[in-house]
C-alpha cells in the first residue's frame, strides 16, 4: 500500500540542517511512526511522503516555509534579570516554558549580559533549510480510533 491520508507509516530518517550539522538520526534509535494527513509532521515532509511505498528511500531538501518557518525577530526579547529571581541558576542555553498572551511557548536563553537576559522563543530549527534522508519501513491503515484522535496508538505512538 502507499502512504495516503489516514494511513500509519513508520520510517527512518536522518536530518541535517543548512550547515550539514547532524540534528537527528533515527537509524541509530527508534524509527518514527505517524498518522499521515493530520499535520503530525512538518508540511514539507508530509508532502514528500505522500504516495511513497514500503522500502522506498529518498532524500529531500525542505525550505523553512515548509518546515518550522522563518525566524521572527519579535520572538527574541530582552528581559531584566530580576524577572528570574525565583530561578536558582541561570545559564545560556537554558530552556524553559514561558507563559505569554499566546499561551505557553518553549524558549531558550541565548545570552546573559549584565542585568539583561535575551530570551528566544523561535523554534530551534526556524529559518533553517532541512535535509532529510528517509527510508520507509512499513505502512498500514489507521484504526478508526486513531483517525478520530488524529494520532497513532501503540508502538511509537500514544499510549492511553
Ligand atoms: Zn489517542
Amino acid at each position: 500500500m502507499k502512504i495516503s491520508k489516514d494511513t500509519v507509516a513508520t520510517f527512518h530518517y536522518r536530518l541535517t540542517a543548512d550547515d550539514e550539522l547532524l540534528i537527528e538520526d533515527s537509524f541509530k534509535n527508534e524509527p518514527l511512526t505517524y498518522l499521515h494527513g493530520h499535520q503530525n509532521l512538518i508540511i514539507g515532509m508530509e508532502n514528500a511522503l505522500e504516495n511513497k511505498s514500503e522500502g522506498d528511500k529518498f532524500s529531500i531538501t525542505i525550505p523553512p516555509e515548509e518546515a518550522y518557518g522563518q525566524r521572527i525577530d519579535e520572538m527574541v526579547q530582552l528581559v531584566p534579570i530580576t524577572a528570574f529571581d525565583a530561578v536558582d541558576e541561570l545559564f545560556e542555553g537554558m530552556r524553559f516554558t514561558a507563559t505569554t498572551d499566546a499561551g505557553d511557548v518553549p524558549v531558550v536563553i541565548t545570552q546573559i549580559e549584565n542585568d539583561q537576559v535575551t530570551v528566544d522563543g523561535n523554534h530551534p530549527l526556524a529559518g533553517q533549510t532541512l535535509n532529510f534522508s528517509v527510508e520507509i519501513l512499513s505502512i498500514r491503515p489507521a484504526t478508526a480510533e486513531e483517525i478520530e484522535h488524529g494520532h497513532v496508538h501503540g508502538a511509537g505512538g500514544h499510549h492511553h
